[in-house]
């Protein structure tokens, strides 16, 4: 091996307070480079089938990718996984900032957490030295104060924190991580997890480089000085230093896509005053970035009027600014602004918090839940006061905010009625603020992503539906074809499979999504060699995208183990059902077509239709037979 990996996994037994290292295989890290290959791999393995995720347990995998830490942009993600709390499936988040890189400098691949501890524990990394070390002071306290105490016990102010808040200890199931404050690994409730576990804070600090002096490193650093000249120049890296993700808000309403009001209608009266032009204007501070990164997406804001919010918890993003937004029916972006905040300082994912808050909206508006199930919010669209009470309720389980913290689908089993129609999640998991009757791929992504509804299981479709543009031209060398939106087909399927291989394959190796092409600014072929620059492996495009279809092949037998099945793999009813307003008005996902293009798509990715199981015959083509034996194919 050259740089990707040292090999080194630590576990840690919080019950025992013990903790050791492994080292593993270059034959094994072949099939399983990091990230989201290495989570599947031990969560299958070493987790027995229906293990209650707020258990002792579950397994709390933390995974590095090949290339995170390696100096070039977007080499920054890891990956935190386990079984989820919010779905019962697979359950994943990446985040990038600098965390994950810290982790590959003190040595390690991965940690893998079992147990419970008996009292509120961090675990301490420094290089070598690894300790666990009391939190119980730190239990209850704010990100900040407690990222701040760390360091100052350590005395060392570049000891990166990895961290849940009272969302986390509270076990909501949609709790987040977050690292340096500003990061988060938002999706599936891996905070509950970590609560679950007594375990408030991961502080680790190395003194090691990616890059040694045994090899070569020309190709490596030649693409981070390539890629640091080329941001200005490529459209899609250059729009996202200049807007961040939040510029989405008004090219989605403008296509008439910008999910409103719980997904009823595409097109939000309000959206003026959410998109880009009033965010730079009213909240902007500044613009940050992950380890080594020169797109710089990230945005800093503050505010000192009618809310006062800090800038130490970092912008919204687009879900965010979408979901408080539009989606809640609000059109005030520092109140908006302020839910952020409240979010990251509670550690809860903003996705699912604001999808359930609206799901919350739209029962209080047909009479299922009223003012005495609120305690007296009137939990209406729009109303701003109500989305920021409700959000504090839900981080301390109290009052309605003890049913919500369950999440949309487990609180619309318990209010009954016509409630789990207006639950939009798959598997349990709320969807993000992409809406599916524009971009059908994101649609099959939702159904058949193994752990719910996410927006990062493939490449949306406009990007790849003009084989004149940049975009497509991009990808093209992955095979695909350029094809309408909104067209579901044979051909749609096949280009999902490959597109979610590639994306897939990212998250292996420790790319952020808007890294590599179609979506933003580093070529196929560049990813391929710093690949082989970085593993000294002789690899072609095809292996890279096995590597991503392992992965995902992992993720899905782990479901098919945990009682999963087709009925699973499905999209909430209203996405059926024609959008209320804007120049998309009436569009649907039509009903059989996309059956039969999910018909096509298990075909393609070698799973049974009728089961959803992969078969042996792709499980023995991914190198990875012992999967079929253990699921019985
Ligand atoms: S593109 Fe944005 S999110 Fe991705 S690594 Fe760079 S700064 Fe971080």
């Amino acid at each position: 091996m050259a740089y990707g990996t040292r090999g080194k996994i630590l576990r840690v037994d919080l019950t025992q307070s013990t903790f050791r290292v492994e080292q593993f295989s270059e034959e094994f890290y072949r099939l399983y480079p990091g990230g989201k290959a290495l989570a599947g791999y031990f969560l299958l393995s070493e987790l027995a089938p229906n293990t209650d995720a707020l258990s002792p347990d579950n397994l709390l995998v933390i995974a590095n990718g090949l290339l995170t830490g390696a100096p070039f942009s977007t080499a920054t993600r890891f990956t935190v996984a386990a079984r989820s709390p919010l779905t019962g499936a697979y359950g994943e988040s990446e985040a990038g900032g600098f965390w994950g890189p810290e982790l590959k400098m003190a040595g390690y691949e991965a940690i893998v957490i079992s147990g419970r501890a008996a009292q509120p524990t961090y675990i301490s990394i420094h290089d070598d030295k690894v300790e666990l070390c009391d939190a119980t002071e730190l239990w209850g306290h704010e990100p900040e104060e407690v990222q701040t105490r760390i360091r100052a016990k350590h005395g060392d102010d570049r000891v990166r924190v990895l961290q849940i808040g009272i969302g986390g200890e509270n076990l909501v199931r949609y709790a987040a991580l977050s690292n340096e404050l500003r990061h988060y690994n938002g999706r599936t409730g891996m905070g509950a997890v970590m609560g679950s576990k007594n375990l408030k804070a991961i502080a680790v600090r190395g003194s090691g480089r990616y890059i040694d002096d045994s090899h070569d490193a020309r190709p490596i650093t030649d693409l981070g000085r390539t890629l640091a000249k080329r941001v200005k120049d490529h459209p899609q890296s250059w729009d996202l230093q200049v807007k961040g993700t939040p510029g989405l808000v008004g090219t989605l309403n403008t296509a008439g896509i910008l999910p409103t009001r719980n997904f009823r209608q595409g097109v939000f009266e309000g959206a003026d005053k959410l998109k880009w032009e009033a965010y730079e204007k009213d909240l902007l501070s500044g613009r940050h970035t992950c380890y080594a990164c020169a797109i710089r997406c990230k945005r800093g804001v503050k505010v000192n009027d009618r809310y006062q919010v800090s800038d130490v918890y970092g912008g919204p993003e687009y879900e965010t600014v979408e979901g408080f937004g539009g989606y809640c029916g609000v059109d005030d972006l520092q109140a908006v602004a302020k839910a952020n905040e409240l979010c990251n300082r509670y550690t809860l994912d903003t996705i699912s918090t604001s999808s359930t808050i609206a799901f919350a909206m739209e029962c209080f508006e047909q009479g299922l839940i009223g003012l005495k199930d609120t305690d007296g919010i009137d939990l209406r669209f729009g109303n701003v006061e109500a989305m920021l009470t409700t959000i504090d309720l839900i981080a301390r389980r109290e009052g309605i905010g003890q049913l919500l913290a369950e999440g949309s689908k487990r609180a619309a089993e318990i209010i009954g009625g016509g409630a789990p129609l207006f639950a939009m999640q798959v598997k349990g998991e709320e969807l993000p603020m992409h809406d599916p009757r524009g971009k059908v791929s994101v649609g099959l992504g939702y159904a058949i992503g193994e752990h719910g509804a996410d927006h990062l299981y493939t490449v949306h479709d406009t990007l790849v539906a003009n084989a004149d543009s940049i975009t497509f031209k991009g990808a093209a060398s992955l095979g695909i074809e350029a094809l309408p939106a909104r067209e579901l087909s044979n051909a749609k399927a096949r280009n999902y499979a490959i597109l979610e291989n590639w994306c897939s394959f990212g998250k292996v190796v420790g790319l952020c999504y808007f890294g590599p092409a179609p979506r933003s600014f580093i070529q196929i072929e560049e990813v391929l060699m710093v690949v082989r620059a970085a593993t000294g492996w002789d690899m072609t495009l095809e292996e890279l995208l096995r590597i991503g279809e392992r992965a995902t092949n992992l993720a899905r037998a782990f479901n098919i183990r945990n009682g999963f099945s087709r009925k699973d793999d499905t999209l909430p009813e209203r996405l059926f059902q024609p959008l209320e307003n804007g120049p998309m008005a009436g569009a649907t996902i039509p009903r059989q077509e996309f059956q039969n293009t999910m018909d096509d798509l298990y075909r393609v990715k070698g799973w049974n239709p009728a089961t959803t199981a992969p078969t042996r015959a792709r499980l023995s083509e991914l190198g990875i037979e012992w999967v079929a034996d253990m699921l019985g194919v």
